[in-house]
């Protein structure tokens, strides 16, 4: 699948950049489970904290092709970067570009596409609503001029670094998915409590945190779009941000072929190459195969939001298949490499823990399945 000549030219910068300083890192943030402040800030300055975020508003400007890209270079070298670098893009920033109006993206893009002062966070999922989001149980009442929210949220990316955050919260009694409404919620506002980060299997570099609203009182402005539409909005935000998962699943599974693959043109069995040996071959030749074949329906759900077209089934097609056959070719990565491939001096036992986010985050393969086939069963 071909790429045009300026996207070609960003992905072999963003492939130096990752590998020159994110990868240097990679293990040390796996290690300590804090993101480096100095690489914080170049990734910054190279732009990848506003990259499809328009330019009149100081971000790249760039395409979600390109977009895809950068998740992917990011995470074959480092997860924590790349779901980090995803969750600001997709779901961070992403939800002013498409529902704000111009006072809020005058005010909230600029700060986010530059990272500097903190990132974004989309504050959906609750104990009791994760598939299901449209359960959700945070309220927000209306008092005079203001809404009044109480409620908690779980597993929100970017949480503790966050600058500012989109929620969701229920403002009308309705059963169902109906009645939900977006606010925007600075970080610092009166009752609103950030919990602390979770201890987590993988992309430990990454935070992960529970938030609390107490009585947080927030005035008519802060509410993102119209009332009563943050349960479409959503919708629309996780399919978008479902290429970028996809794009991270790519680059861990890249990232590990990579390293199966130097392994097994550089070793030796029984005194002979190991590239001679079919087990190798067949499990070299079946992980590119896989990989390529995501790499074509991640780009191609990307070419399709380029192109304004609708991406439900692309973008679950795309972030199904991504995941589940990165996770299988981490697994073959492992296997081809044998006992050093489970030492944490390899990258690879790294990606084995980093990988499985990407079946569950955004929406499980179940979920993707159930998208999938309802679409099909709607179709003629
Ligand atoms: C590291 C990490 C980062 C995250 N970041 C964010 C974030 O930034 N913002 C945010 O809002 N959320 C975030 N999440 C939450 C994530 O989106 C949810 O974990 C996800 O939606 C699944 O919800 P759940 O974990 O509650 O699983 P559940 O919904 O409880 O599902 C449990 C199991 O049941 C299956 N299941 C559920 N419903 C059905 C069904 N109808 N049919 C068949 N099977 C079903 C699921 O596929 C899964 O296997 C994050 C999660 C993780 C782990």
């Amino acid at each position: 699948m071909e790429l045009r000549d300026k996207q070609q030219h960003y992905r072999d910068q963003v492939r130096e950049f990752a590998v020159q300083e994110i990868e240097p890192l990679a293990r040390q943030i796996d290690d300590t489970g804090e993101y480096p402040r100095e690489l914080f800030d170049k990734l910054s300055d190279f732009g990848l904290f506003g990259i499809q975020a328009p330019v009149e508003y100081g971000g790249q400007g760039l395409d979600t092709v390109s977009y895809a890209i950068a998740v992917e270079e990011a995470s074959r070298v480092c997860g924590s970067t790349g779901i980090m670098v995803a969750a600001h893009n997709s779901l961070g920033i992403m939800p002013f570009i498409l529902f704000g109006n111009s006072q809020q993206k005058e005010q909230y893009i600029p700060p986010l596409a530059s990272g500097k002062n903190g990132l974004g966070s989309f504050g959906l999922t609750e104990p009791g609503a994760g598939s299901d989001a449209g359960a959700t149980k945070t309220v927000a009442v209306r008092e005079d001029s203001e809404w009044v929210i109480n409620g908690n949220k779980c597993f929100i990316t970017n949480a503790g670094m966050c600058q500012v955050l989109v929620i969701t919260a229920k403002t009308e009694k309705i059963p169902g998915s109906r009645g939900i409404s977006s606010f925007i919620v600075d970080r610092g506002t009166p009752g609103f409590v950030v919990g602390k980060k979770e201890d987590k299997m993988g992309l430990r570099g990454s935070d992960t945190r529970e938030l609390a609203f107490e009585n947080m009182r927030l005035p008519q402005e802060k509410m993102l779009g119209n009332e009563g539409e943050g349960f479409k909005q959503f919708m629309i935000i996780l399919d978008g941000g479902r290429i970028s998962i996809g794009a991270m699943a790519l680059g861990l599974a890249q990232g590990a072929f990579d390293y199966a693959l130097e392994h097994v043109k550089t070793s030796s069995f029984l005194g002979k190459p190991k590239t001679n040996y079919q087990s190798y071959q067949w499990k070299i030749a079946d992980m590119y195969t896989k990989i390529q074949a995501a790499r074509h329906l991640i780009w191609h759900s990307a070419r399709l939001e380029d192109a304004h077209q609708k991406i439900v089934l692309e973008s679950a097609m795309a972030k199904l298949y991504a995941s589940e056959i990165a996770t299988e070719c981490v697994r073959m990565a492992m296997q081809i490499v044998g006992q050093r491939g489970y030492l944490e001096e390899t990258p690879l036992e790294r990606m084995y823990r980093d990988v499985r986010l990407c079946e569950v985050g955004e929406g499980t393969s179940e979920i993707q399945r159930i998208v999938i086939s309802r679409n099909l069963f709607k179709s003629k």
